[in-house]
């Protein structure tokens, strides 16, 4: 299993990586590539929080515990099957 972010729900708030034992996760500025697709409340809020997200940068090393699900204040992340090349 790996962690999926709606990036245009995720705040940035950093409660995925604070909570993550495995540091599956990363916060970082947004590209506007990467915002692409986002209606005009998440283009709002994006600007708001200074297009601060976060990313699954290590996506294998997830145990599947659930902290992050848990601790999204903007219930952005999901779990899904993760298929490594
Ligand atoms: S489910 Fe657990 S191990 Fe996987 S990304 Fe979330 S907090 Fe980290």
């Amino acid at each position: 299993m790996q962690p999926v972010i709606h990036l245009g729900k995720c705040e940035g708030a950093g409660d995925c990586q604070e909570v993550c034992p495995y540091n599956v996760f990363e916060i970082r500025k947004a590209t506007e590539e990467e915002r692409t697709g986002f209606n005009f409340k998440e283009r709002l809020k994006s600007f708001v929080h200074g297009h601060k997200k976060a990313f699954v940068v290590n996506p294998d090393q997830c145990h599947a515990c659930g902290l992050c699900v848990k601790a999204c204040p903007e219930k952005a992340i999901k779990l899904e099957r993760y298929l490594a090349d």
